[in-house]
This record gives C-alpha cells, structure tokens and sequence, in this order.
C-alpha cells in the first residue's frame, strides 16, 4: 500500500476495492455463462425503473455492497439482454470476452485519446487497429482512419468535409446570412441509413436536401436514377455535395453499385461516402470481397467493427484518402492545448504523431482502441473469419426455411446476416398481413425466448432477423423459426 487514501476524501480503500472488483469479475462472467436462462426482453412499463429508484440523490455515501445489491434487484429487471444468443433484432450484439477484458482496463485507465502526448499508446494503439480494420476489409493503404463513437457521427464528419471541398467556406466564414450559397444536394438511395439526414440538419444544409433514389428489385440504388436527378439538380443551379451508396443497408444488407455510382459522382465532383457500417464486415471473407467493390474509389468510408467486427459498442471507424479535408474543417488548437499539441511543436512523437482531436469534433477521445485490439488478437483474422462465414451461412439457413414453409415468403434476397420475411397467407389483404407480421414480432418478443424487428419494404411490414452473436448458434435461430410459425398459426387462427 503507498499512501492512498482511506479516510473520507479520495477513493474508496484499496481492499475493498480489490474485493468489489473480484465479485465484478465473477458478476460478468455468471452473466455471460447465464445468459441464456434468461428472458430477453424484460416485462417493465416505462417508469417502472425510475419508481424502484430513490427519488434524490443521497445526501452521504452508500456502501457498495448496497449499491451492487441495486444493481441486481433495481437495473437488471429492466435490462434488454442484447447479449443473450437468440437476441436476432438489429444487427445482433457484438459482446464477448477478450473485448470486455480491454473495456475493463480503458475503464480503469480512463486516458483521453486527444493528442498523442497525453496518449501516446491509445493514439498508436488506434492507428494500428485502425490499419488491421482496413486490412480485413479491403480498403486502400492510402486512407487514412479515425474512430469515433458512432457511423451517424463519422456520417456526419465525411459530410462537413464534402461540405468544405464543395467550395463554400463554410468553416469561417458559416452559412448564415449568405447570398452567395448555392443549395447543396446529397443523394442517398431510399435504403440509406436515416445518418444522412440527421448530418444534414446538424450541418445547416437541411433534411429537405437529402435526395432519395429509388431501388431496383433487390434494394440496391438504381444508379440510372441517380443520374438523373442529379441532372436535374444541376438543371435547377442547386449544387451535387455528395452522394452516399451504402454497402449493407439497415433493412435488408443490400449493397449499392458503388464503382458506377463513384463515375456518377465523379462526373459531378461530388463527394462520394460509402456507408459500409454494417457491410464492410462481410469483406472479411475472400468470398464476399466484391461487397466492398468500388469502394476503393471513395472519398470517405464508414465501417463499424461495433456492428459486425466483434468490438462492442462504441466503435465506429472513418476512413478517407483526403485527411487533409477533414483535418482543415477540424483541427483547432486553443491556448491551453498547445502544449500537448503535435502540430504546434516539436515532440519526441516526430513528424508521424497523430493527434486525433484534429480530424474531429471531440476533444475527450476514449481510449476505444483497446477492446479492439484485445478482441482482434484473441480470436485473430482466422477466428473473425469463420465467424462472419458462420453467421451468414445461418442467414441462408433461415431463408431457406422461410422459402419452404408458406405462407411465409422472403420479403428480400437474404445478404449476410440479414433476413427479411413476411407471412402472406392468400386470404388475408396486404394491410392484415402487415397487422398480422407486427403482431408475430410482438408475440414472439414477449415469450422472452428470442427477439426480433420488424422493417418497411415497398411499404408493407416484414419480419427482420438480424445474426450477428457469437454465441448465435443455429438452435438459436431454429427456437427462433419455431416462435415465429408458432405465433403465426395462433394469431391467424385468432382472427
Ligand atoms: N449506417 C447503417 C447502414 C446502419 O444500419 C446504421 C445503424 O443501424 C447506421 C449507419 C448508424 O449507425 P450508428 O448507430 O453507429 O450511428
């Protein structure tokens, strides 16, 4: 023991400290061996948390004992269990071991990733897992990568750089007040995530300057369309910004013609963004490369690992070959960073440190890298592989179950993880079966023994399954398939 404090300023003492994290670490690991006992969505009203807390904050310290007491009784009855293996909503959890171990010690260390002298390792500890990121998925050497939480924020990011490059000077001089601005346009493919608008509304640019171009039979952007409207656009004096093609939509993992689409916006000099949040991650598999086709070509592109590369949530990494554009909108050094700052002095870092707060909005930067890293090691580019390999053979397993039992249909071509399906039995109108497919999502959640979404394709509801755990075997999907017919035949019945 060396000197820390025991009495009532500082931390908690040491020894019971140590003892607490112990019973933490016994605590995750019966969580995670448990898992599947339990029910997945818990049966809470909003509120019912809130009432079985204590109205204000206490006045004088509580023991931890009583505080881990609460955790159980108070938390975990309101916990969705996105871990649990037959959890199939979304894009499944991303939990496991190794990258727990590393959330424990970036807790534990609580660095901030700002510049690379407040943290040399988490700034090169990120570029490095940054680079096995591009490695696995196929993109260029010459991009350059940054993490940040979420892809709506590297969304938003990529955005502000097209912003800039589009010539306005948005950066100094803002857009308020401004008659020398042309309208500027973005155009996304009816599947894209909703990120496109939300960037828009943070940049001043607006929601209604998001442009929606329709897709083909199999959700992938109709790159004629495209085409046109940009035309149009240009016809009218508005100005092309950027264009977004997305590899693996949110609904049904389809995956836009991203080398035609880059000519497009190349003819137009607009940005190109290529949304690979979910996607990129089946360009892990030699025989799914071409996902990642064109890409290469982009300005910028997002892929999260929070969504399929095994790193839990938050985790989502930017990649551009023009850093230097997001560097300009970005990089702001105050007084009192200066000090720390690479770009203002000499370090003992050299001319290759990085510092992160620079190509971004945040100054506090996790030490995210971390999980990453201790997740990638522990199960390897091998052990990614087969995972991925695995959930997708799953994927095809459940389509073609759903192919052999009617009244159920495919309501997509399956792609990677994702599968889309709809109950149409032949006497039902199109607005009972989207009553019926609703009530069979509510009916299975509620049994606590799977759970699953529901999406909206050419404006009729469908059933989404979404695999993505690695503890998601294929009796997990099978209990799941059983719930779902299940459910369907009573319900029908019912009506
Ligand atoms: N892009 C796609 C294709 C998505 O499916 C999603 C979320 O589901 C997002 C972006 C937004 O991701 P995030 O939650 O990391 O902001």
């Amino acid at each position: 023991m060396t000197g820390r404090t025991t009495g009532p300023l500082g931390d908690v003492p040491a020894d019971e400290m140590r003892a607490h994290l112990h019973r933490m670490a016994d605590w995750v690991a019966d969580y995670r061996d448990t898992i599947e006992d339990r029910a997945i969505a818990p049966r809470v009203r909003p509120g019912d948390v809130t009432a079985r807390l204590a109205a204000g904050m206490p006045a004088s310290g509580e023991p931890l004992e009583r505080i881990l007491h609460d955790l159980d009784a108070v938390v975990m009855p309101g916990i969705v269990h996105w871990g649990h293996p037959a959890f199939l909503g979304y894009f499944g959890s991303t939990s496991n071991g190794p990258a727990l171990l590393g959330e424990i010690a970036a807790a534990a260390l609580n660095v901030s990733a700002m510049t690379w002298k407040t943290s040399p390792a988490a700034t090169e500890l990120e570029t490095v897992v940054l680079s096995w990121v591009r490695e696995m998925v196929g993109i260029p050497s010459s991009f350059m990568g940054i993490v940040y939480d979420t892809a709506s924020v590297a969304t938003l990011h990529a955005l502000a750089a097209a912003r800039e490059v589009s010539g306005s000077s948005v950066r100094g001089r803002g857009i308020a007040g401004r008659a020398d601005l042309p309208v500027l346009r973005v155009y996304a493919s009816d599947q894209a995530h909703s990120s496109v608008e939300k960037a828009m509304v943070v940049l001043g640019l607006g929601e209604e300057n998001v442009v929606r171009i329709p897709t083909d039979d199999a959700f992938r952007m109709d790159v004629g369309a495209l085409r046109d409207a940009i035309n149009d656009d240009v016809r009218r004096g508005t100005r092309p910004m950027a264009v977004v093609a997305t590899v693996g939509t949110t609904s049904t993992a389809s995956v836009d013609p991203v080398g035609e689409i880059a000519a497009v916006a190349r003819a137009h000099d607009a940005w190109l963004h290529v949304d690979a949040a979910y996607g990129g991650a089946v360009a892990v598999l030699p025989e799914s490369r071409s996902a990642m086709a064109g890409a290469e070509l982009a300005d910028s592109i997002v892929v999260n690992p929070h969504k399929w590369l095994f790193v839990p949530l938050d985790f989502s990494a930017l990649f551009t070959r023009r850093p230097d554009v997001l560097r300009a909108v970005f990089a702001l050094t105050p007084e009192y960073l200066r000090g720390d700052a690479s770009g203002a002095r000499d370090t003992s870092g050299g001319a290759d440190a990085i510092d992160y707060m620079d190509y971004g909005i945040q100054l506090g930067r996790r030490f995210r890298a971390l999980k990453a890293w201790m997740a990638f090691r522990a199960f390897g580019r091998d052990g990614i592989e087969s995972r991925i390999r695995e959930h997708c053979r799953l994927a095809a397993l459940l389509a073609a179950w759903v192919e052999s039992t009617p009244p159920f249909r495919l309501a997509a071509p399956q792609s990677m993880g994702i599968v889309c399906f709809r109950a149409a039995p032949p006497s039902m109108e199109p607005e009972e079966c989207d009553a019926l497919n609703e009530a069979v999502v509510d009916d299975v959640n509620a049994t606590g023994a799977a759970y699953l979404t529901h999406t909206r394709l050419r404006d009729r509801t469908c059933i989404r399954v979404g695999i993505g755990n690695v503890l998601t075997t294929e009796s997990h999907v099978a209990t799941a398939w059983t719930r779902v017919q299940a459910a369907e035949r009573q319900l029908r019945g019912a009506r």
